[in-house]
């Protein structure tokens, strides 16, 4: 059983455009998306941090990661993989500073993508 932290879009989040974070859940529980690969030995979510927004410095991650580290391990608790949310690979200008700087941190495989239930453009193909 793996456990994993997510890592979400400041603004969606806190716009309440991803209510509950659900789209993770439901995806994790039913292996899809990028959650397929946890179909035979399973996963669990065992924190979600944000990206620390549009105008923060990308070691604000950094900085959650570290703390989430710190929180889980006094718990005996550890992160075996971080998911990129799908907010933040499909919606960040900023992705690829936030992906290089998670992958070169992080110390545990870097997962860009979770769910696979993101909107379908309004105007057309995308
Ligand atoms: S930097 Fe990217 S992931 Fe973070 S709040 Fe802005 S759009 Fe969202």
């Amino acid at each position: 059983m793996k456990k994993i932290a997510l890592v979400s879009c400041n603004m969606i989040r806190s716009s309440n455009l991803c209510p509950g974070d659900s789209k993770c859940f439901v995806a994790l529980g039913r292996k899809e998306g990028e959650f397929k690969r946890y179909a035979d030995n399973g996963a669990r979510i065992v924190g979600i941090v944000d990206c620390g927004g549009c105008e923060g410095n990308k070691n604000r991650i950094i900085c959650s990661l570290a703390l989430l580290k710190m929180q889980l391990s006094a718990l005996n608790e550890e992160v075996d993989a971080v998911h990129l949310g799908t907010c933040i690979m499909k919606f960040c200008k900023r992705k690829d500073d936030l992906i290089e700087a998670v992958k070169e941190k992080a110390g545990v495989e870097v997962i860009e993508g979770t769910h696979p239930y993101a909107p379908p453009s309004i105007f057309g193909q995308a």
